[in-house]
């Protein structure tokens, strides 16, 4: 199958990335990390070879190359690179692609350690870069610097308060490379290339590979953007393993029907929530209470299972919460069959000032939860349980 397919997403889910395991029918893991040569003409022509996967693992491997052919096809793009993790991917993009001098745009409202690179590891290179509200019109546009702006950079829906950026702005900037790193909408939920962006990074450790057995991350672009970005990875090294690429084509194989339930599942959620008086702010794209609704409802065809809200109690009542519940876990990540909660203010973001945090929209009692494949009434149940225990310290 070629990346021109007519065929629906949830058809290309189900029969793509198959190229290399004929005739088996599921994933073939090709675990040699090398590739024996008949001559060495042969060699030097695996060698060099772009998207060539019969020479050394770190170039290129069968069961990872049909991985990414499987995330080109269902993004629509020319090319797809695996990487060894989603910030593998996020790096290739930004340090493969810019240089000493060179300027970036970001939305702040992105994953935090894509901030992190951008705001400890850029300027020791020398890119700079600017920050801007990613749900306010036009500001992407207005901080490119012409000449000297690479990138601009957005995340959508975002962590945590899945703000969303507008996908025909976005693609409408010409000069810069445009890139979304679309982790939380996969490519059942939007198309970002459909909309004129450049560049889609994923963290397919989600709802991509979908079972938390997987750390792995992908690219999907242009044919020539990829050939460059696979120069950069053959250096950086941030090689995804033919086990995760497997994974991650198994996953893929039922990612329609897990996305499909578990929007459903948090909109049921989030809807229930939004009546309840003990939580405030309650946040899903799908809910006709989020500021940027339409928009979702124009953009995307799924709107995930992510959704938050903040606990009045604040800091106290968030702890109570995450460990009062039971069918839902504590546990970092997201887009996998268990629903899974973290309270940012006592974990992931516990070193940040409270301005800091309030930046970055996470308040002391901000609770996000990845809906899994639960029974939605036990989920219910779960919640309404916590909830009283957070309000009940
Ligand atoms: C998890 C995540 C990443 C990083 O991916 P890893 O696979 O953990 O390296 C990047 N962006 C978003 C939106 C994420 O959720």
């Amino acid at each position: 199958m070629t990346g021109s397919s007519d065929l629906h997403p949830d058809t290309v889910a189900v029969r793509g990335g198959r190229q290399s395991c004929s005739p088996a029918l599921a994933p073939v893991v090709w675990a040699s990390s090398t590739f024996v040569s008949d001559s060495v003409d042969e060699a030097r022509q695996a060698a060099l070879a772009v998207g060539g996967d019969r020479f050394y693992s770190r170039y290129g491997n069968p069961t990872v190359n049909d991985f990414e052919r499987l995330v080109a096809e269902l993004e629509g793009a020319e090319a797809a690179r695996a990487f060894g993790s989603g910030m593998g991917a996020v790096a290739a993009v930004v340090l493969g692609l810019c240089s000493q001098g060179d300027h970036i745009v970001a939305a702040r409202q992105i994953y935090a350690g894509t901030q992190l690179l951008f705001q400890a590891v850029c300027p020791r290179f020398g890119i700079d870069v600017t920050f801007v509200d990613g749900t306010e019109p036009g500001a992407m546009a207005a901080a490119v610097r012409p000449g000297k702006t690479v990138l601009v950079w957005a995340e959508t829906p975002a962590n945590p308060r899945l703000d969303l950026v507008d996908l025909d702005e976005l693609g409408a900037i010409a000069g810069p490379m445009t890139v979304v790193d679309s982790t939380f909408a996969t490519p059942l939920g939007q198309r970002p290339i459909d909309h004129g962006v450049d560049i889609v990074v994923h963290s397919a450790t989600k709802a991509l590979a979908g079972h938390n057995d997987a750390t792995l991350g992908v690219v999907a672009t242009s044919q020539e953007l990829v050939q460059w970005l696979t120069g950069f990875a053959v250096l950086q090294g941030a090689t995804a393993s033919p086990y995760d690429a497997a994974n991650g084509i198994r996953g893929i194989r039922t990612l329609p029907v897990r996305f499909a339930r578990q929007t459903g599942t948090a909109l049921e959620l989030a809807t229930w929530l939004d009546a309840d008086d003990r939580a405030a702010n309650v946040r899903h794209p799908g809910l006709p209470s989020h500021p940027q609704h339409d928009l979702a409802r124009r953009q995307m065809r799924l709107t995930g299972g992510l959704l938050c809200f903040d606990l009045p109690g604040g800091l106290d009542a968030g702890r109570r919460f995450v460990e009062a519940v039971e069918v839902a876990q504590l546990a970092s990540s997201l887009g996998g069959p268990e629903t899974l909660v973290t309270h940012p203010a006592s974990t992931t973001h516990v070193n940040l000032l409270p301005d800091e945090m309030e930046a970055v929209g996470i308040g002391p009692g901000t609770i996000r939860m990845s809906i899994g494949l639960e029974d939605a009434a036990d989920l219910r149940a779960d919640l309404d349980r916590a909830l009283s225990a957070a309000a009940g310290g």
